[in-house]
């Protein structure tokens, strides 16, 4: 019988390399050759054992490949062949429920505790559930774009990134031409925001981070970027009202991780009338001096961002495929599925003397 090349996440920080058998497709299902799966903090949550990890699983939900077998009712449906080149959303939506069927399907809640690629447990059929694996079963309601051959694998991953940028600093706070944006963290999805928000016409972009974030704050520069703030040498709020003068942002977007200060300057630095966004997790951690009344007394728009859409995705790709930017910058490592472990370790900045931006796996 034919054979998949899978990572399995066994337990917290535990991957092992395993054979599963590859499925034959039904008429509604196909099967992706993985060319590359990007990994996000998600995967490391994962990993770190912080959020909803199915233990032993196949991680991974952010994959690009092929279709190498397809069935004919999906064939039609997807309007994908074999041999097509795709992009695979993570949410796989039940597509009845009263938000599929609003419009809201990334908060599918059809099926519990989670219809997602890399979130399925080993144990549902057929096992191959995620992107760090050769091949990759895909389910019914799965969610595809189509890809442009001319991008490298390793670059194509950064449709999710760049799709949440898309979803996170434009459309999610209804960023308009000449809005003040300022983005919290110059992580993937920060530098990827300031994209998102350059090619809305953000009059005006603003990227905060640390010392150590120095090469990426250059990059969000290098990338549209008109200020970068560093917070351990400047406070950020301070910063803003200096760079707007006196003003404040129309859109604040926090993407840092962990950084539960973060959230009360948001909601500092927000003009009056003034979106935030936030969706950078904080590992289920309060906020402190947290005030309410800044939100009311300013009549801001606080919003999550948990997911990316099916717009948000496309417009991405779409970007992507202009050649507008230098996206190899914003790729930093390609490695191998076995070598996952150290993907993720350093993803984290868990390896001393070694940076690391965004991460392709590939099989
Ligand atoms: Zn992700
Ligand atoms: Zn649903």
């Amino acid at each position: 019988m034919a054979e998949a090349r899978a990572m399995v996440m066994t337990g917290p920080r535990s991957l092992e390399a395993r054979r599963l058998p590859l499925p034959d497709v039904g008429p509604d299902e196909a099967l992706l050759q993985v060319e590359a799966c990007g990994i996000c903090g998600t995967d490391y949550e994962q990993y770190h054992g912080a959020i909803y990890a199915p233990y032993p699983f196949v991680p991974g939900h952010e994959p690009v490949g092929r279709i190498v077998a397809i069935g004919e009712r999906a064939a039609a449906r997807w309007r994908v062949e074999v041999g097509a080149r795709v992009a695979v959303e993570p949410a796989i939506p039940c597509l009845s429920c009263p938000l599929c069927l609003g419009g809201r399907y990334t908060l599918c809640m059809g099926r519990r505790p989670m219809s997602a690629y890399g979130f399925i447990p080993l144990s549902v059929p057929p096992g191959l559930w995620g992107g760090y694996a050769s091949h990759m079963y895909l389910a019914p309601n799965s969610v595809l774009h189509r890809v442009p051959e001319h991008l490298p694998s390793e670059l194509a991953v950064l449709f999710n990134p760049l799709g949440a940028g898309f979803r996170w600093a434009v459309d999610l706070p209804g960023l308009r031409a000449g809005d003040t944006v300022v983005v919290l963290g110059p992580g993937q999805r920060g530098l990827a925001c300031v994209i998102a928000a350059r090619e809305a016409g953000a009059g005006c972009i603003i990227v905060t981070g640390l010392a150590a974030d120095e090469a990426r704050l250059a990059l969000a520069l290098e990338l549209g970027a008109h200020h970068t703030v560093n917070v351990e040498a400047e406070d950020p709020v301070e910063a803003v009202r200096r760079l707007t003068d006196g003003r404040g942002a129309d859109v604040v977007v926090d993407v840092t991780a962990y950084a539960v200060e973060a959230v009360t300057q948001a909601i500092e630095m927000a003009a009056r009338g003034g979106t935030v966004v936030l969706a950078g997790t904080k590992g289920r951690r309060p906020v402190p001096d947290f005030y309410s009344d800044r939100i009311i007394g300013k009549e801001l728009t606080v919003k999550g961002a948990l997911g990316v859409d099916y717009a948000s995705y496309e417009r991405a790709l779409a970007v992507m495929a202009s050649g507008r930017y230098p996206l190899q910058r914003l790729h930093s490592h390609t490695l191998p599925i076995e070598e996952a472990d150290r993907a993720l370790r350093l993803l984290a900045r868990e390896v001393p003397g070694e940076e690391a931006l965004h991460i392709a796996l590939v099989p």
